[in-house]
């Protein structure tokens, strides 16, 4: 039953499917754009102690997945720190006590930043079945074998395999061209499948210590004034060091218009004015406006959504590529979609689909990596 399968996209939900079915006894390409694993899932590798979450903060009780994982691998979780006021700056600026515990109260960070999970999935993996800096442009499929081309550093690449996997978010999935076409419904729902948080910029600031804990108050802060509209503690369980978060509240065309220093500068006055002139001399900050980054965010992903929509693609993909093809990004589950615990299982489904194919063995050969196109083997 040993497939040849590619995976597109080694966020959690393309490392999970990669993992999982290797582990099956496949054999699997996992195709990374980027030059590092995890995709929106990433902590800031130069931020130290503070292990700045530039993507998700978060999971919460109730998602089995992420928390068993953490624990296969010994990485460790802790509680967002809630202890204190939470404040509220009104739109003039003035700020005062919010009589409400912090919203995020009760949800759960990973011990070190949640590229630690990223990385120990990836190791799982045989290194040279993890091809990083290959930007998948086109997938096409004549006879049960499908292509899967793009560039990487040194040119044109293709690589042929049974069946393919695209865990990328569905609008970006949606540019790639594909032969044969899908079904124009599939196509829509695709571009229709807002990329969670892809819209939203995270600013961090960096201190010695945690200085506001002192001051009676959590961290947390709703602002009506901004630039952030919702700031929260970010430092480590050890609070060796202390780090405040906030998402920035406007929209990526102002963000551009502004510039980065100027949403730096004024994003620590805001902090100034809530936290006091400590909070104005950080040891470090750092701006991540995901809108900037080409292998998340498409043209429809430039505006913040304002609630979580009802993920989840049940897509027929016609005959010509069912069980060749999945979409199995985050945005495509139904239960936790365009979350990390949605993503994880996604990639768990994937594997268990393949499974129960109950496939012939392929032969060993049919994976090939290649600088240039080379179609003559195919037309014969
Ligand atoms: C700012 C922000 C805050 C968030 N907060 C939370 C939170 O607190 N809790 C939570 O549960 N979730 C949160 N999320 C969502 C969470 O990060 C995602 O659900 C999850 O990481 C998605 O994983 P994925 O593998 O499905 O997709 P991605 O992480 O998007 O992975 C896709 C991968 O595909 C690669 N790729 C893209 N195009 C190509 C191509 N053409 N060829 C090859 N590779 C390609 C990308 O580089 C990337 O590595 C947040 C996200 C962001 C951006």
């Amino acid at each position: 039953m040993k497939q040849n399968i590619i995976v597109i996209g080694a966020g959690l939900s393309g490392l999970m499917a990669a993992w999982q079915l290797n582990q099956a006894g496949h054999r699997v390409k996992l195709l990374e754009a980027r030059d590092r694993v995890g995709g929106r899932a990433w902590t800031q590798a130069d931020s130290g102690a503070a292990s700045c979450e530039m993507g998700p903060s978060w999971f919460w009780q109730g998602q089995p997945v992420v928390a068993s994982l953490l624990s296969h691998f010994g990485i460790g979780y802790f509680e967002q720190y809630a202890n204190g006021i939470v404040l509220f700056q009104q739109p003039d600026g003035n700020v005062g006590e919010a009589p409400i515990d912090s919203p995020m109260k009760g949800s759960l960070r990973v011990d070190g930043g949640i590229s630690k999970l990223a990385n120990a999935i990836a190791q799982e993996l045989d290194p040279a079945d993890l091809l990083y800096n290959h930007a998948v442009t086109t997938i096409t499929q004549k006879d049960g074998v499908v292509h899967v081309s793009g560039t990487n550093k040194d040119g044109p690449f293709t690589l042929r395999a049974e069946r393919v996997a695209l865990a990328i978010p569905p609008r970006l999935a949606g540019e790639i061209t594909i032969e044969p076409a899908l079904p124009t419904a599939a196509v829509h729902a695709l571009h229709n499948t807002p990329t969670w948080m892809a819209g939203h910029a995270k600013f961090f600031a960096l201190y010695d210590q945690p200085f506001w804990r002192a001051k009676g108050v959590c961290g947390t802060t709703i602002s009506r004034r901004g630039p952030l509209a919702e700031i929260h503690d970010a430092s480590p369980n050890s609070a060796e060091v202390g780090a405040l978060f906030g998402f920035v509240g406007i929209d990526a065309a102002r963000r551009a218009a502004a510039g980065k220093d100027a949403v730096i500068e004024a994003a620590l006055d805001q902090l100034g004015q809530i936290y006091g002139d400590e909070a104005r001399h950080p040891t470090k900050t750092y701006l991540q406006d995901w809108t900037q980054e080409p292998f998340t965010a498409g043209a429809a992903d430039q505006a913040p959504q304002t609630h979580h929509p009802n993920y989840g693609l049940n897509l027929d993909l016609g005959a010509d590529w069912q069980d060749r093809l999945a979409f199995i990004s985050s945005e495509t589950s139904f239960t936790n979609g365009g979350l990390i615990e949605g993503a994880l299982e996604s990639g768990i489904r994937f594997a268990q689909r393949i499974a129960a194919l109950d496939l012939p063995a392929s032969d060993e050969t049919t994976i090939e990596h290649k600088a240039s196109m080379d179609w003559d083997w195919f037309q014969g």
